[in-house]
């Protein structure tokens, strides 16, 4: 019988990786595209040479052919760090709008499910607190963080026209804050900012007084959520993330004494528009999908400290 087929759009990310490892122990045939701007092929190597994996250098806001049959398509292609998309703006703003167009355009053509990597940065600097999936955020478009933001809303709004106009069958998983091995130890993210830092030796830079909240989930928890949300037939957005908030002061702390490290913490200016508290309300999850995170922050941490030990 012939495989199932998944494509995975910026499949050589953080993300996107973990994700063909994964449709690849289900049993998929998976064909990775990335253009490599944020992604980076040593994600994959160990993919390279196996029957069932195929990766092509593409820009996914050009046209996309895949030969054969097409069953799933999971849209993970951007740049997603906040410095990332503050120096990519424009690559962020096209691969969430043009790219996210033939990203569906090829859905529609091979009849296959189309599953969008939403974030919680629809919420923006969220009212609402934990973030329910019928809150409709508060997102500044023209701050530096909107080229993200607005690209991740349209891709939304483009992907519900998709499945109400072209009857194309979609899902929208919204992501919080996710952590784990195959982070870029420079990516800015606050995660790999201070585990680096403190493996270094050097102070922690925390933005602004660091009582900004974050909720950390571990990769494959997120990994698995997304996989039963592929399998459902929810059309909705989902929250997937782990509710256990923190505040940035109390991470970086926690960080210095996961790693044994004597580094110290110092202040710096907070960035435009960072959102002041951010949260999950999994209910929707754990209602539809019977997914919840299993893996704590203490666990998390010590696995993803393991993984950038060896490469500061
Ligand atoms: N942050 C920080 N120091 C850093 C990097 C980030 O204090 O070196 C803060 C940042 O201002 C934000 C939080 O940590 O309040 C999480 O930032 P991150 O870049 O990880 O992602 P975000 O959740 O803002 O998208």
């Amino acid at each position: 019988m012939q495989k199932l087929t998944a494509v995975v759009t910026g499949g050589a990310g953080f993300l996107g990786s973990h994700l063909c490892d994964r449709l690849l122990k289900e049993n998929f045939r998976v064909v990775c595209l990335d253009n490599l701007i944020t992604g980076n092929l040593d994600n994959v190597a160990h993919l390279f040479g196996k029957d069932d994996f195929s990766f092509i250098k593409h820009d996914v806001t050009n046209f996309i052919h895949i030969p054969g049959n097409v069953d799933y398509i999971l849209h993970f292609a951007s740049p997603a760090s906040p410095i990332d998309y503050l120096q990519l703006p424009i690559q962020t703003l096209k691969v969430g709008s043009l790219g996210t167009h033939k990203a569906l355009g090829l859905a529609k053509e091979k009849k296959a499910r189309f599953l969008i990597a939403s974030t919680s940065e629809v919420y923006g600097d969220p009212a609402l607190h934990p973030q329910k999936e019928d809150y409709w955020g508060n997102v500044n478009p023209i701050g530096p963080r909107g080229v993200y933001d607005e690209a991740k809303r349209f891709a939304e709004a483009l992907t519900m026209a998709y499945n109400r106009y072209h009857g194309v069958e979609t899902r929208i998983v919204r992501i919080f804050n996710t952590y784990g091995p195959r982070m870029r130890l420079n990516d800015g993210r606050a995660l790999p900012a201070f585990v680096g830092q403190a493996l270094r030796g050097e102070d922690l830079t925390v933005f602004g007084d660091g009582s900004q909240t974050r909720s950390f989930c571990y990769v494959s928890d997120l990994i698995e959520g997304i996989f039963k949300l592929l399998m459902s037939s929810e059309t909705g957005p989902v929250n997937i993330g782990n509710p256990d908030e923190i505040t940035i002061k109390e991470f970086a702390e926690e960080v210095i004494k996961l790693t044994g490290s004597k580094s110290k913490i110092i202040y710096k200016d907070l960035p435009v528009d960072d959102p002041k508290v951010r949260q999950p309300d999994i209910t929707r999850a754990v209602e539809i999908l019977g997914w919840q995170p299993k893996v704590n922050r203490t666990e998390g941490l010590k696995l993803t400290i393991d993984f950038f030990k060896d490469r500061v």
